[in-house]
């Protein structure tokens, strides 16, 4: 595994309209891009922090997954995302090693990232994000 630093941390919100004003107004960082992924039938809000993201995800639909974690837990981080050098490499080694994953292969996540889920069952109740960026 290489894994190379924690490329953002996924918080799920239920609105992003009243999350974004306390990223920028409370803790000062700057929202620099807001992308719907239809695919995941989210709506994510960007900020940086260092090398590090905060993506909020809000639900653009009740099936989405967001939208069951927020009503399992309330809102709250929903996931961790490491960047990784050989995102396909680090799956394969992973499933040899038993690991459960959400995604056998990787798929194309927000800002054009090419990213795959590890399932929370395998990584002690963290979902967990494995990200990699096809321009690097
Ligand atoms: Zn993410």
């Amino acid at each position: 595994m290489k894994l190379t630093h924690i490329e953002h941390l996924g918080i799920a919100v239920k609105s992003l309209d009243e999350a974004i004003p306390f990223y920028e107004n409370t803790l000062g960082l700057k929202c620099y891009a807001i992308e719907e992924v239809a695919e995941q039938k989210v709506r994510t809000a960007f900020f940086k922090v260092g090398q590090t993201k905060i993506e909020l995800l809000e639900a653009t639909d009740p099936e989405s997954a967001i939208a069951k974690f927020i009503d399992k837990k309330g809102e709250g981080i929903q996931h961790v995302a490491f960047a990784v050098e050989g995102l396909q490499e680090n799956l394969d080694e992973l499933a040899a090693k038993g690991v459960r994953l959400i995604d056998a292969q990787p798929r194309k996540g927000a800002e054009g990232l090419n990213i795959a889920f590890v399932h929370p069952k395998s990584t002690f109740g963290v979902l967990t994000e494995l990200c990699e960026n096809p321009n690097k």
